[in-house]
């Protein structure tokens, strides 16, 4: 009788595929990379359950070609996950599968697990290299303070010391960038405060059991010297921790605090800004770590001992991915937790709805710091600047223009915030109205002024900045509204003695959060200009001044989450403002200043808007008191990206509870030459909900004719 193996493999089929398993190749355990037969072409798949037999006719079965045993099999309790993701967002469970790895572990390519870090060895500590070998010295110097990536002696052209080092008996390679020792500096806690302290002693006592924990604190309550505190409890019992942050607050900074604070502790990264060679070594590392710090994508990754998993700013946007598996990396960690049975513990300054309404109806507890870890650190004064009776010029007014003056005469620095990037977010005709409109989306192109070109923020379509007007020769054009380039400029005019620095996703690499930090600190900056990005994650005592201009396109948006977002934008640009022992201001210009956001706002009360906020949800039937699922369309017409939902709708299965709404097209209507509709279904019942799209998914599979492209977004945030 033949051994047949079901393999999930990464197509848009919901369903196993069987292969028979050659004697020589087994045992093959469940879990295992396995490279398969697949149409003409060959495909990494992951090898499931055995059977005796298979409902596809012997000559038809193909053989599976090769185990690739130079990588782990995916652990029991990561398929137990991924089939929770499969469920739950109605998605392949192989594509789940194959994108929990990281990209360089599902081709078929060896993969030599490399030991990439260049550590200091026992003997190397007091070693003393020759003085003529200086640049050895330095090196080993170097390696006394900290392990050093291959990759960064690679661009040093330090190798050839590397080794000489290595043969020297005094350095070595590893796989992990191993515990600091007493090389770092370490750093000790600081005692705790009171409130930190009541935490702990909430916390402490669920550890080794499921349970959700929301830490809600304002910014600089000190949370993340409570996260500290409790992983520090849960490394001593040998348990890893899983740490999720944001895409872009993993600044070098927190991973050297964390690397301070826990010397003698194995510690790895998981991001989006690790090439493709180190996420790979990285992730087959982490079995081996005590702590994971890492991105969304880390919620995936293989721990074996996992005790306990914090997810930081928990509000955040970019834990849910916006294209194939959408899922939330909050709401998996979550999943995980329970399979796991240990806790979860999720912190912001300002928890998302979704997250708040589970901490007051009591299904998750809520932890809150109400106070600044550091005493003499105030909360900044809130003013608001009315545009509907203060001229504007060049996006600032004379208040915003003074109180930067002010602020730079005091030798203290400031920020300014803009959401929007680039020159100016349009280019505009005055004689015919020309609006650069990007010709592949319903969407104008972005004035770039540093590179002469105009560029889509959604589809990337660029080109030069036309000489005249496309549409009636007017070589008069004129730039239209403020991005961060603009700003940058006309802050220069206005205040030439200021050093201005601008920082936004054109600007900012990995390596320029660091150093932007160091001139910050080093006060080599006066005036920060950026986007949202500069909201998040830092802590700049001298920065006693936050400037916010234009933010009243959010509080009259449709999208019903606009005013949530906005508040905890403005939320967390007003923390960054005096922080240490220097009282804050932040001003904000507005043409609504009686919009009910800056009352609660002014006196900082996140809790008071969260509860209006949730008040006006439950009256209009929105989430989080109603689940939902986007269904999206794209098609080369609107029309067939409309007649395929409503295609959709008719059939959809009459479940009791469930809401169909109608086809619209999407906000963004066009974007790279595709249509965009989509059909929102929607009910008070997440079982019934779930239970309705498992009959009604494979349906949409047979509606004829096909579109170029349509996707199930469960729980979506953006629309
Ligand atoms: P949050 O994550 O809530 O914004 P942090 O944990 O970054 O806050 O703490 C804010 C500041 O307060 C940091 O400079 C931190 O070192 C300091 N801090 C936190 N807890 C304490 C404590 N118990 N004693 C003294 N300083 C503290
Ligand atoms: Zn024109
Ligand atoms: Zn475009």
């Amino acid at each position: 009788m033949p051994s047949i193996l079901q393999v999930a493999l990464d197509t848009p089929l919901h369903r196993l595929f069987d292969y028979r398993l050659p004697a020589q190749l087994d045992p093959v355990p469940s879990g295992s990379l396995v490279e398969v037969p697949f149409g003409r072409t060959l495909q990494i798949g992951v090898a499931l359950e055995r059977q005796s037999d298979s409902a596809i006719v012997a000559d038809k079965l193909r053989d599976v070609i090769r185990v690739l045993d130079d990588r782990p099999a995916l652990s029991p309790d990561i398929l137990h996950l991924a089939q929770f993701c499969a469920d739950y967002y109605h998605y392949p469970l192989g594509a789940i599968l194959l994108a929990t790895l990281p990209p360089r572990l599902r081709n078929a390519a060896p993969f030599m697990a490399g030991k990439p870090w260049l550590t200091v060895t026992e003997a190397g500590q007091t070693a003393e290299p020759p003085t003529r070998a200086r640049a050895q010295r330095a090196l080993l110097d170097a390696l006394r303070a900290a392990p050093q990536a291959r990759e960064t002696l690679r661009l040093r052209k330090q190798g050839r010391h590397a080794a000489a080092l290595v043969t020297a008996g005094w350095a070595e390679w590893s796989r992990l960038p191993p515990a600091a020792g007493h090389a770092l500096p370490t750093q000790a806690a600081p005692a705790a405060t009171v409130e930190q302290q009541a935490a702990l002693d909430r916390l402490l006592p669920v550890l080794g059991t499921f349970s959700v924990h929301l830490i809600h604190g304002v910014t600089g309550s000190g949370k993340t010297e409570l996260y500290l505190r409790l992983i520090d409890v849960v490394l001593a019992t040998g348990q890893q921790v899983l740490v999720l942050i944001p895409e872009i607050a993993l600044t070098p900074q927190l991973e050297q605090h964390f690397r301070r604070r826990f010397p003698g502790r194995r510690i790895a990264t998981l991001h989006s800004g690790l090439n493709e060679t180190a996420r790979a070594e990285n992730w087959l590392a982490a079995p081996d770590c005590d702590v994971l710090l890492g991105t969304r994508l880390s919620v995936f990754a293989p721990l074996p001992r996992l005790g306990l998993i914090v997810v930081d700013e928990e509000h955040d946007a970019s834990f849910k991915q916006q294209d194939g598996l959408r899922y939330s990396a909050r709401d998996v960690a979550i999943a995980r937790g329970k399979q796991a049975d240990i806790p979860v513990v999720l912190g912001s300054a300002t928890p998302s709805l979704e997250s708040y309404a589970q901490a007051l109806n009591g299904r998750y507890q809520l932890i809150e710091l109400r106070q600044r870890a550091i005493s003499q650190a105030q909360l900044p004064d809130i003013e608001l600047v009315d545009l509907k009776h203060i001229p504007v010029d060049n996006g600032l007014t004379r208040p915003a223009l003074q109180a930067l003056t002010d602020t730079l005469a005091r030798g203290e620095q400031s920020l300014v915030f803009l959401n929007r990037r680039g020159y100016a977010p349009a280019l505009y005709c005055p004689s015919c109205a020309w609006v650069s409109p990007c010709p592949r989306c319903s969407a104008r192109l972005v004035l770039h002024r540093t590179s002469h070109r105009l560029k889509c923020h959604h589809c990337g379509f660029e080109t030069r900045i036309p000489p005249e007007c496309p549409s009636c020769g007017n070589p008069d054009l004129k730039a239209l509204g403020q991005g961060t380039q603009r700003l940058e400029e006309t802050l220069a005019a206005r205040l030439p003695a200021a050093r201005i620095r601008r920082i936004d996703r054109d600007t900012m690499r990995p390596r320029a959060w660091a150093e932007l930090g160091e001139a910050v600190h080093g006060g080599q900056v006066d005036i920060l200009v950026g986007t949202q990005m500069l909201a998040k994650g830092h802590d700049f005592p001298n920065m006693t001044l936050a400037l916010i201009l234009d933010t009243d396109g959010a509080l009259y948006s449709p999208d019903f989450r606009a005013t949530e977002r906005l508040f905890a934008q403005l939320m967390q640009v007003a923390g960054r403002a005096g922080r240490a022992d220097k009282p804050g201001r932040v001003l904000i210009q507005t043409a609504f200043p009686d919009h009910p956001l800056f009352r609660y706002l002014q006196r900082h009360d996140y809790a008071g808007y969260a509860r209006a906020l949730l008040a006006e949800r439950k009256q209009l039937d929105l989430p989080p008191f109603t689940r939902q699922v986007l269904l999206r369309a794209e098609a080369t017409t609107m029309d067939a990206a409309l007649a395929f939902l409503q295609h959709a709708a008719a059939l959809a299965p009459d479940t009791a509870g469930v809401s169909v709404f109608g086809a619209t097209p999407a906000p963004m209507a066009r974007v790279a030459n595709l249509e965009r509709a989509q059909l929102l279904v929607q009910s008070a019942q997440r079982q019934a909900l779930q239970a309705f799209v498992r009959d009604w998914r494979p349906q949409l599979e047979r509606i004829k004719p096909r579109i170029a492209r349509w996707s199930l977004d469960v729980d979506p945030l953006v629309f």
